[in-house]
């Protein structure tokens, strides 16, 4: 085999090694694509998770500051009952709001211990839960991690191989080389190997004097209907 078709199919192998390398990498992409949308809706559900949380104890507070409102309210009209003069009608009447506050002091009072209970035993399910986000997260963070370093070895696999590639187009005579680059230029292989008595690249039969030339191996032989560089398997 001449020293040209030895560095074509050099690169031959050189571009399928990357391309197989560039196909990784874009699973990689979409790994970490699906990692970091993981990562958000885990984020997301603990922040709803809070939000819940947060919510309950304000109901809690609420009600519990209703509760003292309606209490002073009360001591206001009974220091008015047992301390102003006031008329019959007016006694009358905050007598029966004394009477109607304290049964709704009684169910306010009532709900706030209820809300504090929740609360708290919320509060203390909040605490698992957040336990376990942080864990989950970390289990993320961690794939992620080794997803880059993945994707590091990937690319510096592929600049070595960018880097022989390079040395094996110093190698090739310029026409073939131009040549060469304007096919990588659209197509993922240039150079590929004759399948039967087909070019690989484009699956047509080549014809008897082209099989011809490459049989001899003293040139360089092109698909005449792709332009491919074409090689015989030994
Ligand atoms: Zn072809």
């Amino acid at each position: 085999m001449n020293e040209v078709l030895g560095v074509l199919q050099a690169l031959a192998e050189l571009d399928h090694a990357l391309h197989h390398l560039s196909g990784r990498l874009s699973d990689l992409d979409q790994e970490e694509a699906a990692l970091k949308e993981r990562l958000r809706q885990e984020d997301e559900g603990m922040a709803r998770r809070r939000e819940a949380h947060r919510k309950l104890r304000q109901a809690a507070l609420d009600r519990t500051a209703e509760a003292d409102a309606t209490d002073a309210k009360i001591r206001e009209y009974q220091r008015k009952l047992d301390h102003e003069i006031i008329s019959y009608k007016e006694m009358e009447f905050l007598r029966e709001q004394v009477k109607l506050l304290r049964a709704r002091l009684d169910q306010l009072s009532e709900e706030a211990l209820r809300l504090m209970d929740a609360v708290e035993e919320d509060a203390q399910r909040l605490a698992e839960d957040e336990q376990r986000h942080k864990e989950r997260r970390a289990r993320l963070l961690e794939e992620l991690q080794a997803l880059g370093k993945k994707r590091e070895e990937l690319q510096q696999a592929r600049a070595e191989l960018e880097a022989r590639r390079g040395e094996a187009l110093g190698r090739l005579p310029p026409p073939v080389r131009q040549r060469y680059e304007q096919l990588r230029a659209r197509l993922p292989n240039p150079v590929v190997y004759v399948d039967g008595q087909a070019c690989s690249g484009c699956h047509l039969r080549l014809s008897e004097a082209t099989l011809l030339k490459l049989r001899e191996g003293r040139e360089v032989v092109t698909c005449e209907n792709c332009s491919r560089f074409l090689l015989l398997r030994w």
